[in-house]
């Protein structure tokens, strides 16, 4: 360790969406995170989100320095960063909108012709994303979890 932190700021967007609602802009602003020496802007995330898997350090490719940037592998992180990162606010509310229009459109028992109803075009909409997206997720947590492990056998031998 040591090794300088990364800088992490929350756009605020506050004043572009403020009929909107701070709560929300909150969720939607980007995260953006820089390099600690000459401030190049290395990664940017949608939301408040700081969770993100890595091996917790990186090397600027414009001035070199070697920093902190603020990821861990999944084995080290705890159960609210693993929440956050496989349900960030983004995903919860395209859930929670999925389940209110999936209620409504059950409840208002809308067809589509003979017997089809309405809900199964729209509950595919809303599924098809989250399937990607979990799968997507996955495959980070698997890739991160093995090299964790790597790295640890390696420091261990
Ligand atoms: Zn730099």
């Amino acid at each position: 360790m040591g090794k300088p932190l990364a800088f992490k700021e929350q756009e605020s967007l506050t004043s572009s969406f403020s009929e909107v609602g701070a709560g929300l802009s909150g969720v939607l602003s980007p995260t953006i995170y820089r390099c600690p020496n000459c401030r190049k802007v290395y990664k940017v995330v949608l939301g408040p989100g700081s969770a993100f898997l890595g091996e917790g350090e990186r090397t600027c490719l414009r001035c070199k320095t070697e920093f902190r940037d603020r990821s861990e592998e999944w084995p080290l992180i705890d159960a609210l960063d693993r929440f956050f990162f496989l349900c960030p606010g983004v995903v919860c509310g395209w859930m929670l909108l999925g389940i209110v229009v999936g209620v409504v459109f059950y409840e208002a028992g809308w067809t589509l012709g003979e017997n089809v109803p309405l809900l199964l075009p729209v509950a595919i909409i809303f599924v098809a994303p989250l399937i990607a997206w979990f799968v997507f997720r996955g495959f980070q947590v698997a890739r991160s979890t093995r090299r964790f492990n790597l790295n640890r056998k390696v420091k261990t031998a």
